[in-house]
């Protein structure tokens, strides 16, 4: 899993008013970007894409970047 290069051609501009995510961009952590894309995986890695921020401390969480990410564990309402 290495970045190819082609989620540069798939890259998202900064929104104006809103958050990435709330704006539909998704994040790679391989590529370290953000990009348009709907599927769930990295069109240039193939790594899962992140859709949402993992919590409210986002933005601090970037300048410190070198934490582990560990994916949440979602639990899904059974109806
Ligand atoms: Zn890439
Ligand atoms: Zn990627």
């Amino acid at each position: 899993m290495t970045c190819k290069g082609i989620c540069i051609r798939h890259k998202a501009q900064k929104p104006v008013g809103s958050g990435r995510y709330v704006s539909g961009q998704k994040r790679c952590q391989i590529c370290e970007i953000f990009i348009k894309w709907d599927g769930l995986w990295c069109p240039c890695c193939g790594y899962r894409l992140r859709t949402k921020p993992r919590n409210l401390k986002y933005k601090a969480k970037l300048r410190a970047r070198k934490v582990n990410d560990v994916e949440p564990i979602l639990t899904v309402p059974i109806s």
